[in-house]
């Protein structure tokens, strides 16, 4: 296959897939309104409620609650914000109380308000104190779980956004999303590393780690906080970092988001954002057990220059699944051709459709995104930008954490599994499959106690997703459904029974030792000292 050839099939695979393979969902849309988004999510409400987003919604009981708030309680509330309270019946209430995902479409929250300073922050606190109103931490909106919503009162963190450089730092406001973070950082030549979803928040990723596409040079994104603001349940407004409240600071890097306050900036030590190499591979699904086999052994211990991921695909019917590698190189070109043939030569063959460039900071990042053909403005949903060009969409997930390389025997569960999407009902224009990260690197050299992120000896990550067009039939959805829980309890023998925080999932029985591990204790006694009266809780709060 030519080069040009092989930049076409990289361009598919960087829109339709996101470019690290991880981010279906957060794919370039056809420019769906977000009227119209909202519209087509009919398997929407029967799952938020299934998932127990809805659980979120139960009343406090904080000591000093005095019964539900009348109307002209809120509106004395929106009087002391000095950002909107949005409210039922208000015209913005069917856009502001979205997720990503319209599986959540169904939740009703009381209300959103929309904090611009820590005061207001505290302003929203202390009324659901008083009035026991449930409450709900909101960023990107990406929960996995829709646990950024709730019955309750949404404490949305978006207008504190932005970023500023100062030195090796930046501060960055926790509302500020991934895309807008690249951007303002890139400005600046500097880069803190990230996830890929453009939309998703950093507040959110960063509180449960962040792992991306430079996370073996870098660390996770977590791992570059030096310092970060937060409002505790008692409304107060804390500077955390090694000297101050160093408990809490422990606890916010990968104790998961929704669970200590509400953070309202971060402070990242930075990298320099210079020029890095793309590249993508794939292979006939021929070869698959062979390039599994030879990229488990290559993507962990490669030098930490050079992250890839391992992304097996199926969709309904009779067509082949495919098996992708895609990943970036800190450094030259040759050099990064050099590491390459090392993948060839223990996969016994060469892909069929290699692709290689080298590209600005930013513009890889928009790769990775899925927005490779699109501006930052374009790479937006439409309410967030009105040049915005990406929809929401909805997607299962699952995550495993492997210490181990697969045995062939579970490589042939691992692609039995994919095949099995092909037969499994999904809805029309549906697709199934599983993401492998590669960690390894700066990742594992922070000791399991030093932040809250315990998982610090994973050779790589997986996700299991399946995602399905807007409006596909309820039962079809279901189908998929079943066959990913089937799938990722296919894989037990072979995993390690830890999960990614991040990739927040509702059906895992085990959360507390699957996400936390270890640390786990320690989260549970920071919980206690600064939000004794759980006044952030859902379903899998520490
Ligand atoms: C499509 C998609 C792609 C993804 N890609 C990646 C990736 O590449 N790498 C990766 O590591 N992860 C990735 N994730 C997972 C992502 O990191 C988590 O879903 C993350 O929690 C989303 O953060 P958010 O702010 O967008 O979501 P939200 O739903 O707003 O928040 C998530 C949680 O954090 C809480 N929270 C939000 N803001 C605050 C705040 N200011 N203070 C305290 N708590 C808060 C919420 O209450 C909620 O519990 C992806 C998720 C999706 C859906």
């Amino acid at each position: 296959m030519g080069e040009d050839q092989g930049r076409r099939e990289f361009l598919r695979w960087a829109a339709v897939a996101g470019g690290a393979g991880l981010l279906a969902s957060c794919s370039r849309g056809s420019g769906t309104s977000a009227a119209s988004a909202t519209a087509g999510g009919s398997a929407g409400p029967a799952t938020a409620t299934a998932d127990g987003a809805a659980q979120g919604a139960r009343a406090l009981a904080t000591p000093q609650a005095t019964g539900s708030p009348t109307p002209a309680d809120w509106t004395a509330l929106a009087r002391d914000l000095s950002g909107p309270l949005v409210r039922p019946g208000d015209a913005a209430y069917t856009v502001s109380k979205r997720l990503f995902d319209p599986r959540f479409d169904s939740l009703h929250p009381a209300g959103i308000a929309y904090c611009r300073n820590p005061h207001d922050v505290a302003t929203c606190l202390a009324f659901v104190r008083k009035y026991g109103v449930p409450v709900a931490a909101r960023c990107g909106g990406h929960s996995y779980a829709g646990w950024s919503s709730t019955s309750g009162l949404i404490v949305d963190v978006t207008k504190m956004a932005g970023v500023s450089v100062s030195g090796g730092t930046a501060t960055v406001g926790a509302g500020t999303r991934l895309v807008d973070f690249y951007n303002e950082l890139a400005a600046h030549g500097r880069a803190v590393p990230g996830g890929s979803c453009p939309t998703v928040g950093i507040a959110g990723l960063t509180l449960g780690g962040g792992v991306g596409v430079v996370s073996r040079a870098y660390g996770l994104t977590s791992d570059n906080v030096r310092s970060l603001q937060i409002v505790t349940a008692d409304g107060q407004v804390r500077t955390c970092n090694s000297s101050q409240n160093s408990d809490l600071f422990w606890a916010c890097r990968g104790g998961g988001g929704g669970n200590f306050g509400v953070v309202t900036s971060f402070t990242f030590g930075t990298h320099p954002a210079g020029e890095i190499v793309l590249f993508f591979l794939s292979w006939p699904w021929s070869q698959a057990a062979r390039v599994i086999s030879a990229w488990q052994s290559w993507a962990p211990h490669a030098p930490d220059a050079l992250w890839s991921n391992l992304h097996l695909a199926a969709a309904p019917g009779g067509s082949v699944p495919t098996i992708e590698v895609g990943g970036t190189y800190l450094g030259s070109i040759s050099a990064a051709a050099a590491q390459l043939e090392k993948l060839y030569a223990a996969a016994g063959s060469h892909p069929s459709s290699p692709f290689m460039e080298t590209t600005t900071w930013l513009h890889a990042m928009l790769v990775e995104a899925g927005c490779a053909s699109l501006t930052v403005n374009e790479c937006h949903l439409p309410t967030q930008n009105p040049q915005g060009q990406l929809s929401r969409a909805s997607e299962y997930a699952k995550s495993d954490i492997f210490t181990k390389p697969l045995s062939s025997q579970g490589i042939g569960t691992l692609l039995a599994g994919v095949e099995k999407f092909q037969r499994a009902g999904g809805a029309p224009g549906a697709s199934g499959g599983i993401a492998f990260d590669a960690l390894g690197g700066a990742v594992n050299r922070v000791a399991p106690g030093a932040t809250a992120f315990v998982h610090r000896n994973a050779l790589f990550q997986a996700q299991y997703t399946t995602t399905w067009p807007l409006g596909s039939a309820a039962a079809a959805v279901a189908r998929q459904h079943a066959w990913q829980q089937s799938f990722w309890q296919s894989m037990r023998p072979y995993a390690s029974g830890q999960a990614y925080q991040n990739y927040i999932d509702p059906a895992l029985a085990n959360w507390r030792q699957a996400y936390y591990g270890a640390n786990f204790t320690r989260l549970t006694q920071v919980k206690a000292k600064y939000d004794p009266d759980r006044v952030f809780t859902f379903p899998q709060a520490v």
